[in-house]
């Protein structure tokens, strides 16, 4: 028996009085967010979630989130965390799929109008029977969205504590949504032990201080966030300052005011520090800070240097999918590390690289990545066609091609997958196709990613126009971003007579970029 939620019931029985979440002006200890999530969990049960059923939940880095995150595993519920940029479209697509039974979602700010959209899609997904709103004003009893309740007022006179259901190691706990090659949203089936082991591989690779501050801004919707920030956080009874949104100069001033001492992020955040004009005490910051993380996409050796002139401390690069819990392999300055590599696999997991075939490539490669070990998922909600694609004798295949040097460190050269990662974001370019393909004067559309000097990567679309047509390539962006999510539409479009294409007829995206 084995439920992820041990991590926040430890912290509350050990260290129930330390600050467990901090977001803003509010200050919550470790025995309050356990105690709430025993209300939600509560609440859950009092309206026919049982064990198994999904729960669905769209929250930036709230308090909310591991509310109703650990609230849900308590329950013995499946959690299946949404990015909170996704249109109402999207949503009811993730809610269908994973067969949610209830919906939590942030009510939003008039930047992030997040609560409508999720109550239209949760309106249009009849298997979806509850929704819970998620207000601005902490404690509102009384929702900004006609027809909606919100979690103050479901929560009203529940009791505080709740007997955890019992879940076995393998069943599932969360279901990760991703893509890969086939363009359309696929869950990753990720289990309590694939988290809880995650977690704790996490902790072991990061060094400890004796109160550990994080500051939490990767989104806990992503599987790095949720796993190196928030499980690896509780399971250390470190305090997590939520920052729902970056912005360098406001991390900078979070790490000074709460004395934060471990920050993960992606490439694109460390620049965003660089970057920041603000007034900071650097010094103060860079004393504190301890462990510094990066991954989601390759990190330039350039960014590397210039943050350990700034901050004094060395990133520490790890790999990995959503698939893999995340974390795969890490390349820790502290043991042996290679610039420009992702290191080596971390404890219980192994790596080896294959051909296209399956077979085994040996010495230098270059291989695509298969792994093997406890953090690899058990494999995609409903989709044992995608299962097949990804899963061979036992290893995952992540298509990731890498090369292997003499100490057995790996060097990724390309993704055979198309994914671009735009900022830290994930897109899909076949998903962006299949949108730019219905504008009626468009008649054939391919999606890279270029290369970006902040974003990493930004998504450029070739397009062939019907004859004829006068679309423009603003016309084209300005419809292309009113369906779909802010960071997946494409900033670039280049109208082209042709394109490059096998004689199979697959447009050579390699050529494109
Ligand atoms: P996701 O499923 O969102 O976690 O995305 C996983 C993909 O991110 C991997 O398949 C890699 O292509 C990429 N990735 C993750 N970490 C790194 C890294 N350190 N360097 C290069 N690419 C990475």
């Amino acid at each position: 028996m084995l439920n992820l939620a041990a991590l926040l019931e430890d912290g509350a029985r050990t260290t129930p009085d330390r600050d467990c979440l901090v977001f803003g002006d509010l200050r919550l200890n470790y025995a309050l967010v356990d105690m709430i999530a025993n209300q939600v969990a509560n609440l859950l049960v009092a309206r026919g979630i049982a064990p198994g059923d999904r729960v669905a939940l769209a929250s930036p880095n709230t308090p909310y989130f591991p509310f109703v995150y650990f609230g849900a595993l308590k329950a013995g519920a499946v959690v299946v965390p949404l990015n909170v940029l996704l249109t109402s479209r999207e949503i009811a697509y993730h809610l269908r799929d994973s067969g949610a039974k209830a919906l939590f979602a942030f009510a939003g700010t008039p930047e992030l109008p997040l609560g409508e959209r999720a109550f239209a899609a949760f309106r249009e997904t009849e298997t979806c029977e509850l929704y819970i709103d998620l207000p601005a004003t902490p404690g509102a009893t009384e929702s900004t969205i006609e027809g909606a309740e919100t979690l103050w007022a479901a929560l009203d006179g529940r009791p505080g504590t709740f007997s955890t259901v019992r879940t076995e190691a393998d069943d599932t706990a969360v279901i990760i949504y991703t893509s890969g090659t086939t363009g359309s949203p696929k869950g990753a089936q990720l289990s309590h032990m694939n988290l809880l082991f995650n977690a704790v591989a996490s902790d072991a690779l990061f060094e400890r201080t004796e109160h550990d501050v994080y500051l939490t801004v990767l989104p806990l919707f992503h599987i790095f966030g949720q796993t190196t920030m928030l499980n690896c956080g509780l399971y250390r009874h470190a305090t997590l300052v939520l920052q729902p949104r970056f912005d360098g100069d406001e991390a900078l001033s979070l790490m000074e005011k709460e004395g934060v001492t471990v920050f993960a992020g992606v490439p694109t955040m460390y620049w965003g520090l660089l970057g920041a004009t603000g007034e900071h005490d650097i010094a103060g910051i860079a004393k504190r800070l301890n462990v510094a993380v990066s991954g989601g996409s390759a990190l330039p050796a350039e960014l590397a240097r210039q943050v350990k002139e700034r901050f004094g401390v060395e990133i520490l690069e790890g790999y990995g999918l959503s698939e893999t819990s995340p974390v795969v392999s890490f390349n820790n300055p502290r043991v042996k590390a290679k610039p420009g590599s992702i290191g080596l696999p971390i404890w219980g997991v192994e790596m080896k690289l294959v051909d296209s075939e399956f077979n085994d490539v040996e010495g230098e490669g270059p291989g695509e990545i298969a792994v093997r070990g406890h953090c690899v998922m058990k494999g995609y909600h409903n989709r044992p066609d995608a299962d097949e694609l990804v899963f061979r004798d036992g290893w995952f295949r992540t298509g990731d091609i890498a090369r292997r040097d003499e100490d057995g460190f790996f060097f990724i050269v390309d993704r055979s997958k198309d994914m671009i990662i735009r900022g830290g974001y994930n897109v899909y370019p076949r998903e962006l196709e299949e949108v730019l393909m219905t504008h009626p004067d468009v008649s054939l559309a391919a999606v890279v990613g270029v290369r970006h000097e902040t974003h990493g990567e930004e998504i450029k679309a070739y397009v062939i126009r019907e004859e004829g047509s006068e679309l423009t390539e603003r016309q084209l962006v300005e419809w292309a971003k009113e369906r779909l999510a802010g960071y997946k539409y494409p900033r670039l479009v280049e109208f082209r007579d042709e394109l490059p294409m096998t004689a199979t007829g697959k447009i050579l995206k390699r050529e494109l970029r």
